[in-house]
C-alpha cells in the first residue's frame, strides 16, 4: 500500500502529489486526512505532509519510494470529508493543495484537555468506622482525617478535598491502593457560553414563517437536499425560521452549522440559540483560546454539538452527519475570504453539502445581486417573509440634495433638514445616529456643485484620484488628468471629499454644545472591548448622538433611536468597483432599518449629491426588487458578475519594471490562450493602492461567461507561471468574482 502525500510546504513546485509507502508498523493506523512526517528532498529532511489518499500501486520505481517515518502526533487529522472539500476549493479559486488544506482544518495542534478528579469513598459506613478506628488506633493522622471527611460525604471533588482537610496526594494514593477510596477523571470540556437553561419555543410562528419552514421540511423528508433563499425584510422572523429548520434537522440525528457576520455574533444573537437548544450549541470565534477551540472540537468529535454558531470559518466545523447550513446575512462581505484560497462562504457551503446530503439556507433582508439572480433562475428556492413579526412599520425616508443646499449658502455637511430633525430629537430626548458611508471608498473626484462624478469611458466605473493628480480606471488603466473645473457645469468645487468621522464629531459639538456625543469609529474601537462599550454606552442613553463608519448599521438594536441621518450617501456609490451601487443600496437600507426600532416610529434623511441615481431612490423607497432590476440590467450589459463571470489575477513584486514586464507577458499568454473568444482580458493596470509593504502591484480582469473557462485559464496560467523563472520572484493570486469591502 501506498499513501498519496501533500507536503506542508507552500510552494507551487511542491503542489503535487508525492507517494510514500507505509510500514508494517503503520498499517491501519493511517486515514485520509492524517499529519504525517515523511524524510523529503534531497537530504531526507523530517518534513509534515498530510495523507489524501491510498493506492495499491505506484507509477514510481518502488524500491526508490520512501517510506513514511510516522504520524506527527501532536496534531490534529482533517476528516477525510474535508479533504474533498479542500480539493474542490483549490480547483476553484486557485492556491495550492496545502493552502486548501489549511483552510478547512480549524485547529491545527492538540491541546490538553482539563480534567476535573473527583474522590469516591468505595466503604459503606459501617466498614469506613471499622477502618478509621484502626487508622486512629495507630495514630495515622492524615488518613484519619480523610476517611473521616469522606464518611461526612462519600463523593467530593478532589482539589476541594485536599485542601478542605489539609491533605496530600500521597495520602489518597494510599487510600486509593488500599482499595478504600477510588479517583475518578473526567474532561472538563469548556463552553464558550456558560449558559444552559433552555427556554424551548415560545412564539407562534406568522403564516409567512409557518408557509416557509413547511416547504424546507416537506422537501428534507421528500429526501430533497437543496439551496433556499429566505429573503425576509429585517425583524421579519428569519431567525426564528433558521432554528425551527435546525430543530427539525437535529430531531432527525443530523447537525447544522449557522454562520453569522462576526460583528453580528453578538451575546444576543447566541442566547436565542441557547435558549432554544441548550449546551448542545457551540460558537467558534477569533477571541475563543486554542484551548477552548479545541475543546469544541473534542466536543464536536464526542457528539455532544448539535448546532455551530460562527463566522466564515465556521463553515469547516467537522460534524460527522451534517444536515444543514444556514448563512445570515449572506450579502456580507466579509464572507468572502482574502487569502488564498480566496473562498466565498456562499458557494463553498453550497459545494460542501451536495458532498455531503445537506441542505443549505442563506438568510437576508437585502440579499445580494448574486444570490438574488441564482434565486429568479431557479438555482436557489426563493422562500419569502414581507412583514414585521411584530407588526412596527418601517421608518419615513427622506432624500436631500446637496447641491441645492450648496446653491442656498449652506457648505456645511450637514443639511439644513437633518439640523432642524436633530434639534428637534434632542428636545424630545430621543437618541439620534449619524452614518458616514466610507466604504469601500476609494478617492474618486466629484463636483459638489452638479454631483458629477469622473469616470472611465470605457467601463461606467469612476476614476481613482492617483499620486501625481492622475485619474486612473481601477479595471481597464484608463488614465486623465486631474481637472480643477467641474467638465459639466464649470464649477470650481471639484475634488475629492474629505472629512472623517472625527471632523463631523467636532462639527456635531460645535452646533449643538448641549448634546452627548459618542464616536465608533477604527480609531475608537481598536481597544479590546472599544466596540462593546461604546454600543452599551449608547444603548444606556448616556450619550445622543453615535456618529461611525458602516460600523454603527449592522444589526444593533437601539429602540430609542428615532432619527438616522446618512452623511454624503454617495461615498460607496462611487467606489471604483462594478458592485458599488449594490453595497450602497444596502448599507442604506441597513441604515435605515436602524430608525424606528422602538414604538416611536423614525426618520431617515439620506444626503446626497446624486438623488437621481437608482441606488439610492430605490434605497429610500425601499424597494428591493425595483433596484435589483435595474441591477442586473447594468451586470448584464457591462459583463459583469452574476451575469457573467469575472476572475481578478493579483500580482506584486518589489521591482516596478519587472513586475510590469511580467504582467504583459502573462497577458500576452492568455491572450494566446483565447483563440475561440471566450475570454475577454483587461489590463493589466494598477490597482488603486498601487504599492503594498514596498511591494508594488498589477492586477489583470479576465470575463467570461462560464465560470469553468476561467477555471481553465487559471490551470494554464497556474502551469505557465511555474514554468517561467521569470515569475519566480513575485506573488501572484487568482481572485474569482472578487468582492471587495
Ligand atoms: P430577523 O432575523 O428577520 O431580523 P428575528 O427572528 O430576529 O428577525 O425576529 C425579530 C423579533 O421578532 C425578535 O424579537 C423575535 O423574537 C420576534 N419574533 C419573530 N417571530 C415572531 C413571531 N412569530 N411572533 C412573535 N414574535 C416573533
Ligand atoms: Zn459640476
Ligand atoms: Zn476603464
Amino acid at each position: 500500500m501506498y499513501a498519496d502525500i501533500i507536503i506542508d510546504i507552500t510552494h507551487e513546485k511542491l503542489d503535487k502529489v508525492f507517494q510514500y509507502s507505509i510500514p508494517s508498523r503503520l498499517e491501519g493506523m493511517l486515514e485520509v486526512g492524517t499529519e504525517v512526517v515523511v524524510p523529503f528532498g534531497r537530504g531526507n529532511k523530517e518534513t509534515h505532509g498530510y495523507v489524501i489518499a491510498f493506492s495499491e500501486k505506484t507509477d514510481y520505481d518502488p524500491a526508490k519510494i520512501k517510506e513514511i517515518t510516522g504520524k506527527a502526533e501532536e496534531s490534529m487529522a482533517i476528516e477525510g470529508k474535508l479533504v474533498a472539500l479542500a480539493a474542490w476549493m483549490k480547483e476553484h479559486y486557485g492556491g495550492t493543495m496545502i493552502q486548501a488544506l489549511k483552510t478547512v482544518l480549524p485547529v491545527k495542534k492538540k491541546e490538553k484537555i482539563r480534567q476535573k478528579r473527583t474522590v469516591h469513598l468505595l466503604l459503606d459506613e459501617e466498614a469506613g468506622k471499622r477502618q478509621l478506628d484502626i487508622y486512629l488506633h495507630k495514630n495515622q493522622k492524615a488518613r484519619a482525617r480523610l476517611l473521616a471527611g469522606l464518611l461526612d460525604q462519600p463523593v467530593q471533588e478532589y482539589e476541594l478535598l485536599t485542601k478542605k482537610l489539609n491533605v496530600t496526594g500521597t495520602v489518597i494514593r494510599t487510600l486509593e491502593e488500599q482499595k478504600i477510596l477510588t479517583v475518578e477523571y473526567e474532561d472538563m470540556l469548556r463552553n464558550p457560553v456558560d449558559y444552559q437553561k433552555k427556554t424551548g419555543k415560545q412564539i407562534v410562528y406568522t403564516e409567512e414563517q409557518e408557509r416557509a419552514i413547511r416547504t424546507f421540511v416537506q422537501d428534507y423528508q421528500a429526501g430533497k437536499r437543496k439551496t433556499y433563499l429566505l429573503y425576509g425584510i429585517t425583524g421579519s422572523g428569519k431567525t426564528e425560521v433558521y432554528m425551527e429548520m435546525i430543530e427539525q434537522i437535529v430531531k432527525m440525528g443530523k447537525q447544522a452549522i449557522v454562520l453569522i457576520p462576526e460583528i453580528a455574533l453578538t451575546y444576543q444573537t447566541v442566547m436565542r440559540f441557547y435558549g432554544r437548544f441548550g449546551d448542545r450549541v457551540s460558537i467558534l470565534n477569533s477571541r475563543l483560546s486554542p484551548g477552548e477551540r479545541f475543546d469544541q472540537l473534542e466536543r464536536i468529535r464526542r457528539g455532544k454539538v448539535d448546532v455551530m454558531i460562527g463566522p466564515r470559518s465556521a463553515l469547516f466545523t467537522p460534524f460527522s452527519d451534517l444536515g444543514l447550513i444556514v448563512i445570515d446575512e449572506e450579502q456580507e462581505s466579509a464572507y468572502k475570504s482574502e487569502q488564498v484560497p480566496r473562498y466565498h462562504a456562499r458557494e463553498t457551503a453550497v459545494a460542501r453539502a451536495t458532498m455531503e446530503g445537506a441542505s443549505v439556507v442563506l438568510g437576508s433582508a437585502t440579499p445580494s445581486v448574486d444570490a438574488y439572480f441564482k434565486a429568479k433562475q431557479g438555482e436557489y428556492t426563493l422562500l419569502e417573509l414581507t412583514r414585521r413579526a411584530k407588526g412596527q412599520n418601517l421608518a419615513s425616508v427622506y432624500t436631500v440634495d446637496m447641491r441645492e443646499e450648496l446653491k442656498k449658502g449652506n457648505r456645511s455637511i450637514i443639511s439644513d433638514r437633518l439640523k432642524e430633525l436633530i434639534e428637534d430629537r434632542l428636545q424630545k430626548h430621543q437618541q439620534i445616529m449619524l452614518f458616514l458611508n466610507r466604504r469601500g471608498y476609494a478617492g474618486f473626484v466629484s463636483c459638489r456643485s452638479c454631483g458629477y462624478v469622473v469616470k472611465c469611458p470605457h467601463c461606467d466605473v469612476s476614476l481613482s484620484a492617483h499620486r501625481g493628480g492622475k485619474l486612473v480606471c481601477h479595471y481597464c488603466g484608463y488614465e486623465t488628468k486631474q481637472m480643477n473645473r467641474c467638465p459639466e457645469c464649470g464649477s470650481g468645487y471639484i475634488g475629492g471629499f474629505k472629512a472623517g468621522t472625527q471632523q463631523i464629531e467636532e462639527l456635531i459639538k460645535r452646533m449643538f454644545p448641549q448634546a452627548g456625543v459618542l464616536r465608533m469609529d477604527l480609531d475608537t474601537t481598536k481597544s479590546k472591548d472599544g466596540h462593546e462599550k461604546i454600543l452599551a454606552a449608547f444603548a444606556n442613553h448616556e450619550a445622543d448622538i453615535l456618529i461611525g463608519t458602516q460600523m454603527i448599521v449592522k444589526g444593533h438594536d437601539f429602540p430609542e433611536v428615532t432619527l438616522v441621518g446618512v452623511l454624503a450617501a454617495d461615498l460607496s456609490l462611487y467606489s471604483n468597483d462594478y458592485q458599488s451601487a449594490e453595497r450602497t443600496f444596502q448599507l442604506l437600507t441597513q441604515a435605515a432599518g436602524r430608525a424606528g426600532r422602538g414604538s416611536a416610529g423614525g426618520e431617515v434623511v439620506i444626503q446626497t449629491y446624486s438623488p437621481e441615481h437608482y441606488s439610492i431612490q430605490r434605497a429610500a423607497a425601499q424597494d428591493y426588487d425595483g433596484f435589483y432590476e435595474e441591477e442586473i440590467n447594468y451586470r448584464s450589459l457591462m459583463g459583469y458578475p452574476p451575469v457573467h463571470q469575472l476572475l481578478a489575477v493579483w500580482m506584486s513584486g518589489s521591482e516596478e519594471e519587472h513586475l510590469k514586464k511580467a504582467a504583459g507577458y502573462l497577458k500576452e499568454f492568455t491572450e494566446r490562450l483565447n483563440r475561440q473568444k471566450k475570454l475577454a482580458i483587461i489590463g493589466p493596470t494598477a490597482p488603486f493602492i498601487e504599492k503594498v509593504n514596498d511591494r508594488y502591484r498589477q492586477l489583470i480582469y479576465i470575463k467570461s461567461e462560464e465560470y469553468k473557462f476561467l477555471i481553465e485559464a487559471k490551470d494554464l496560467m497556474e502551469q505557465y507561471i511555474e514554468m517561467n523563472s521569470g515569475f519566480r520572484s513575485l506573488r501572484i493570486q487568482f481572485d474569482f468574482n472578487p468582492m471587495s469591502t
